[in-house]
């Protein structure tokens, strides 16, 4: 079975104080279990919805910011069977790992020594574990070592844009990808740098073609263009089923790619209690 969980679909400073999309990142069950990004709340979120931490095989981090790696630590305490093993693969960027300027090094060196093995990762790079290769991505980011993913599973590739600002060459490294998880920002063509926007996507969709999109890092003018309408008004211009990464959908990939939405979704309601001039990214 090749199976992907999802732990929220917010991102960026404001969203991920406000929590109202969660920032958990998102799971891969196949032969191995893998979390990729695991920003602040992704251990909680993984007991919300029946995802046993203890069971992680890896832990990528792909760059130094808080709603990428918050959680990265407990979960590699939860690899490692509480650290009483050398146990699994912590795969980061080499500001999460080493520090690099500015940024990071994000996870401790006595958490980093209890991973079986550590692989720091640069773009146009891969790492094979179990049945899944994993090849990083280029990207355009704050933290210039900050990598995307295509991972090759049994059931084929699963692409993961992570955050980025769109260029020509984007949508090259996820062509034959059959889910592409794209980090959108902000919505419509509301463009800020460093990101990608709803726009950006509905561009980076009509390259890729994959059979489903996943939308994740919503900041806060998603209060205002709510994610499930905004990922309409994008399947609408591509013909790709599209649909937010809440805390609780799950993608199957084994067929025809199939998801399930959680029963429970954020509700609009508690979102416009915010006045307007509060709605910031
Ligand atoms: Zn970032």
């Amino acid at each position: 079975m090749v199976e992907l969980a999802f732990l929220g679909c917010g991102g960026g400073r404001y969203q991920v104080i406000a929590q109202h999309f969660k920032t958990g990142g998102f799971r891969l069950h196949a032969g191995v279990k893998i979390h990729v990004d695991p920003g602040p709340g992704a251990l909680l979120l993984s007991h919300q919805h029946n995802l046993d931490p203890l069971a992680l095989d890896c832990v990528v981090a792909t760059h130094c910011h808080p709603d990428h790696y918050c959680d990265a630590e407990v979960l590699i305490e939860a690899m490692t069977q509480h650290m009483t093993r050398r146990r699994g693969v912590l795969i980061g960027s080499e500001s999460v790992l080493k520090g690099m300027g500015k940024f990071g090094p994000a996870i401790s060196r006595f958490h980093q020594g209890k991973a079986e093995k550590v692989v720091c990762l640069r773009a146009g790079e891969s790492y094979e574990l179990g049945d899944i290769k994993v090849e990083t991505t280029p990207t355009k980011h704050g933290d210039p070592t900050t990598f995307g993913l295509k991972i090759h599973s049994q059931k084929g590739i699963i692409g993961y844009t992570n955050d980025t600002q769109y260029f020509d060459e984007l949508a090259k490294h996820f062509i034959g990808s059959r889910v592409l998880i794209a980090n959108v920002t902000r919505p419509l063509a509301m463009r800020i740098p460093w990101h990608l926007c709803s726009d950006d996507l509905i561009t980076l969709l009509n390259k890729v073609k994959p059979e489903l999109a996943v939308m994740l890092h919503m900041g806060m003018l998603f209060l205002k263009h709510p994610p499930e309408k905004e990922a309409k008004r994008i399947k609408t211009a591509t013909g790709v089923e599209t649909v937010p990464g809440y805390a609780g959908l799950r993608v199957n990939l084994d067929k025809k790619v199939k998801f399930k939405r959680p029963t429970k979704q954020p509700s609009l309601e508690a979102f416009v209690r915010l006045p307007p001039e509060r709605i910031e990214v």
